[in-house]
């Protein structure tokens, strides 16, 4: 038996009776958030009505999904509606990230990352001297602007 929830303002509530639940559900507005983070891909933040939890726990009743791009079939759910908005936020920074990744050309295997000389560069981005520097991939989703270092 699946546990439905209808929405008060942006408060889940617990709604036993099947046909209240399917009227409110059809036609009210159950989107959290969208947002179309580059032309061909959008993450979207929707309130579910239906419990997806499986092991128990609070309730799963959002989730965000992403729709295009490399992270595409992402998803997550949460329990309420501001862990969804943040999770939305956070998704869409991940996406942006991984867009940035990926349209910066591969750096050749073997060189460290030049930021924080920490980890293996795998990507070529322009650096604030001119050239090419080398990047690890937390380094690239930091997206410095050039020059902005300290
Ligand atoms: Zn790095």
């Amino acid at each position: 038996m699946m546990d439905r929830y209808m929405l008060d303002g942006t408060q889940p509530v617990p709604c036993a009776d099947l046909l209240t639940w399917r009227r409110w559900f059809e036609t009210a507005d159950r989107t959290v958030a969208k947002t179309q983070v580059a032309p061909d891909v959008e993450v979207r933040t929707v309130f579910l009505g239906v419990d997806q939890s499986w092991h128990g726990g609070p309730p799963l009743l959002f989730e965000t999904s992403v729709f295009g791009g490399p992270l595409d079939g992402e998803t997550e759910c949460y329990s309420t509606w501001s862990q969804a908005e943040e999770g939305h936020a956070s998704l869409c920074a991940e996406v942006q990230a991984a867009l940035a990744l990926a349209r910066l050309p591969p750096c050749p295997p073997g060189s460290l990352c030049e930021v924080c000389l920490d980890a293996p560069a795998i990507a070529l981005q322009p650096a604030p001297w001119g050239g090419e520097r080398g990047v690890c991939a937390a380094c690239a989703a930091t997206d410095q602007a050039p020059g902005a270092e300290a």
